[in-house]
This record gives C-alpha cells, sequence and structure tokens, in this order.
C-alpha cells in the first residue's frame, strides 16, 4: 500500500476550536485522496488557545479541564478528540499524535532554587555566579486535581529555565546540585543542545522516566493514537526515547508507529541518531527538505542529479519521511525556509511518487495558509499528484539522471496497477526526454495528466516515448483513457 500522510494543520489556524470537527468532515474525501494517516497538531492544554500546542502545560489535559483559561485547546475538545480518532479509524484513517517531551511551559507557582546562568551561544559556559534563582518550575494543576494523574512537577524534574523571577531576567538557568546537568545524549550545536525552551525536563529523574511512561500507557490507551511524531527529538536525552519507545513497544501496542523530528540537514547525525534509538523512530528526511529549498532559490543553477544526495531516502529509504514544507519551515516560523512555490509541484512529485520513503503532505500546501491571502496552497494540483500515487505509483522504478537540468523516472506499475508513468521535470527550458515506459505500452498515447504540456506522446514500438516538459515545470505522463 502507498502510505501516505497528511500534516493536519498549519502555524496560523484560527483559534476557534473548531479544528477537530473541520478535520473530521474531510476525512472521506482524504481517505479518497489516498491519505492512509494523519498527524494532529499537539492535543494538550497549552499556554492558551491561541497557542499552536508547543507551549504544552499539562499532558493529562487533552481539552477537558478548566485550565490555562479555557476547556478547549486552540482545536477543540477532549470529547471532540476522540470522536475525531473514532471516526478516522472507520474510514481507515491512522492517527499520529505530536507529543511535546522536551519542555513545560506556564507553571502554576513559582519555586527558589539554585542556577547558573550559561550562555545561550554555548550552553556548556557559566556566565554567572551559582545562585538562588526562582522560576516557574511548580505544576500542580488545580483544574485537574488529581485526575489521571496525582503527579505534581517541581524544579527537581526540570534542568534548565529561561526567566529568574528575582532579578525579573530572561536567560538560560542550568539548574544545580546533586544529580543535576543538561543531558549529553542530545545534538550538539550551541555546544550543547539539551535546553530548549521553556522550562526543561530533566529526562534522567526517576520520577519523571515513570510519570512519563505512565502517561504514556494512559494516553495511547485513552485516544487510540496509533502513532507519535516526537517534537524537538534533538533536545531529549536519546537513552529515554529508546527506552520509552521500547516501553511502548513491549507493554502497550507492538506495532507502534513513531516518528522523530530531529532537525539537522547531516545525513550522518540522523543515522547516528537513528542508532541510537534502536531504529524504532523513523526520522523526517531534513535533508531533502534543504535540498529542494536549494533548488528552489537557485533556478537553472542548480544541478537535478544531486537532489536526492546527503538524503535520508537514498541512505535509509525504510525510515525516511519525506515532506516538503512544514509548520516550522513556513514564513516567519522558526525553522523558516520555504520551498518556493514553482519547485514546490518538482517537490511534491519526488515524494509522492518514487518508491522511496514515507510522504508527508503540509496542510499548508493543500489549503493554504492563514485567510489565504498570502499563499493560497496548491489544491489542484497536489490534489492531482495524489491521485496519480494512488493509481500509479507502483513497480519497478527506473531513474534518467543524465542532464544537469532535466530529469525524470518512470514508474512499470504492477499486477493491480498496471498503467506505466513517466515524470520528466526541469528547472531549465522546454526540454524533451526519451524514456522507456515498457513495450507493453507501444502505440499507446500519453498525455500530461498534471495538464503543464499540452503534447500527446505516442509510445514506440521499443517501448520509449519522447517525453516533453515547459520551462521550469513537472509533466507527469500517462495513457490517455
Ligand atoms: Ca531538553
Amino acid at each position: 500500500m502507498n502510505g501516505l500522510i497528511l500534516q493536519g494543520f498549519e502555524w496560523y489556524l484560527p483559534d476557534d476550536g473548531n479544528h477537530f470537527n473541520h478535520l473530521k468532515e474531510k476525512l472521506e474525501e482524504l481517505k479518497g485522496l489516498g491519505i492512509t494517516a494523519i498527524w494532529l497538531p499537539p492535543v494538550f492544554k497549552a499556554t492558551g488557545t491561541n497557542d499552536v500546542g508547543y507551549g504544552i502545560y499539562d499532558l493529562f489535559d487533552l481539552g477537558e479541564f478548566d485550565q490555562k483559561g479555557n476547556v478547549r485547546t486552540k482545536y477543540g475538545t477532549k470529547e471532540e478528540l476522540l470522536s475525531l480518532i473514532d471516526k478516522a479509524h472507520e474510514v481507515g484513517i491512522s492517527v499520529y499524535a505530536d507529543v511535546v517531551l522536551n519542555h513545560k511551559a506556564g507553571a502554576d507557582e513559582k519555586e527558589k532554587f539554585r542556577a547558573v546562568e550559561v550562555s545561550r551561544e554555548d550552553r556548556t559556559k557559566v556566565i554567572g555566579e551559582e545562585k538562588d534563582i526562582e522560576g516557574w518550575t511548580k505544576f500542580t494543576f488545580p483544574g485537574r486535581d488529581g485526575k489521571y494523574s496525582e503527579f505534581e512537577w517541581n524544579h527537581q524534574h526540570f534542568s534548565g529555565v529561561d526567566y529568574d523571577d528575582i532579578e525579573k531576567k530572561g536567560g538560560i538557568f542550568k539548574l544545580t546540585g546533586e544529580g543535576k546537568g543538561w543531558s549529553w545524549a542530545v545534538a550538539g550545536e550551541h555546544g550543547n543542545f539539551d535546553y530548549l525552551m521553556f522550562s526543561d525536563i530533566d529526562h534522567n529523574h526517576p520520577d519523571v522516566r515513570q510519570e512519563i511512561f505512565y502517561w504514556a500507557d494512559w494516553f495511547i490507551n485513552e485516544t487510540n493514537v496509533d502513532g507519535f511524531r516526537y517534537d524537538a527529538s534533538k533536545h531529549i536525552d536519546a537513552g529515554f526515547m529508546d527506552d520509552l519507545e521500547n516501553h511502548i513497544r513491549a507493554n502497550i501496542k507492538e506495532d507502534f508507529y513513531s516518528m522523530g523530528e530531529y532537525w539537522n540537514g547531516d545525513n550522518q547525525t540522523l543515522i547516528d541518531y537513528m542508532s541510537e534509538t534502536s531504529g524504532n523512530i523513523d526520522l523526517f528526511d531534513v535533508p531533502l527538505h534543504y535540498s529542494f529549498y536549494s533548488a528552489s532559490h537557485s533556478g537553472s543553477e542548480y544541478d537535478m542529479r544531486t537532489i536526492f544526495d546527503n538524503s535520508i531516502l537514498k541512505t535509509n529509504p525504510t525510515i525516511a519521511v519525506t515532506f516538503v514544507d512544514n509548520h516550522d519551515t513556513q514564513l516567519g516560523q522558526s525553522l523558516e525556509s520555504w520551498v518556493k512555490p514553482w519547485f514546490k509541484e518538482h517537490a511534491y512529485s519526488i515524494i509522492l511518487l518514487r518508491d522511496e520513503g514515507y510522504p508527508t503532505i503540509f496542510w499548508g500546501d493543500l489549503y493554504g495558509i492563514g485567510d489565504g491571502t498570502l499563499y493560497g496552497g496548491m489544491y489542484d494540483k497536489l490534489t492531482k499528484l495524489m491521485e496519480l500515487r494512488r493509481d500509479y505509483a507502483y513497480g519497478d522504478q527506473d531513474d534518467y539522471l543524465l542532464d544537469a537540468n532535466t530529469v525524470g523516472f518512470v514508474r512499470k506499475g504492477d499486477d493491480d496497477h498496471p498503467g506505466s508513468m513517466a515524470v520528466v521535470m526541469t528547472n531549465g527550458d522546454m526540454a524533451t526526454l526519451s524514456m522507456n515506459v515498457g513495450e507493453d505500452q507501444k502505440g499507446k498515447i500519453f498525455i500530461d495528466a498534471l495538464g503543464n504540456n499540452d503534447s500527446k506522446i505516442q509510445i514506440k514500438d521499443d517501448g520509449y516515448g519522447d517525453f516533453h516538459v515547459s520551462p521550469g515545470s513537472v509533466s507527469v505522463w500517462v495513457e490517455k483513457i
């Protein structure tokens, strides 16, 4: 089966509590277009309903308790969430939850404890005396009142905070004392990238480990989700992640699916992380995203033959979760690296029509961003590509990577999907690429299913066709029916 994930949100969705209902209404249509899984935005109570969800407050409040100013989250109530998940399962779509385990935000009370300030640029560099600070680290969840879990968080469970309330000063403050300090099984940027934001959870504290394992049992049973998308993986102790994954597989669901956001463009760093987590966590193909980004900004200067270089798709296709853009790379966001619209059809043709990888479609590309005035998305083109994936992306794959500007590949189909498909794309002038779609296709007339080129191409006796592509464009040639 050609699995296909929809990232079911973008950064600027309206704060109207209606998104879960909205998604639910779209499920049948999405299933028809070949979507097999939806990655939901974080479903947990965050700092407020205007929070996308990454400023997470309570892992046990899925829009059920009056906390942080409302019962619902940005996207709806727990009841609406559970109803969405049930309906998704009914139509045959899996659901992946976005879990935010690196940090907590919006504490209920502040506490006094010992800490040192460290440099933002180099978190191994102490830039102040060890002293008492007041940090927002006490989480008592008064609105939930102990339901599901009586665990309360305090400063012992964190390794760093972003604010000292005594001096009313922002910064990165590392907690000191016995057993305290950054984890070293994290990314190496900034000297040590354990700390990302808010109150950074200490995953080596035994009570924290026990509570998060307990939470995973509760959450998966309560919601029946089929997988996790781990937010900010590279900032969380890799040994903890490995233990958590093993715990889930051994105690909850053997075939649970996990994918990790490990944001790094270097292939080897990602492969190392894969080993540290026993190959249980699929990884977003960040290097491939950056290739798309570069290609989209370089025009005809980019050598299209190198587009797979350094990608997870090429070196470790079975764990590659491919994507073009997401809620962080979109304009104005923390990892902004937006693939220019002229190249998005190229990029989606690659991730949707090739054999390797588990592709993700970004909500913003399908339905637009915000009110659509800045970017309206590419619904018509993208749904066409989704249909092509559903109907033609099967069987053997032959690459034609001979020219720096114009490249192509052919899918030969299989017994259940006998049609051949020839994909040709260029970042230069109009071009023609001769490709073999199989001798069994001889005499047939092929047309461009994307409608970017009007030609009709007859397949020759030897199975070859001369497939055209318009300037800076993509064409996907299939038999005219
Ligand atoms: Ca961390």
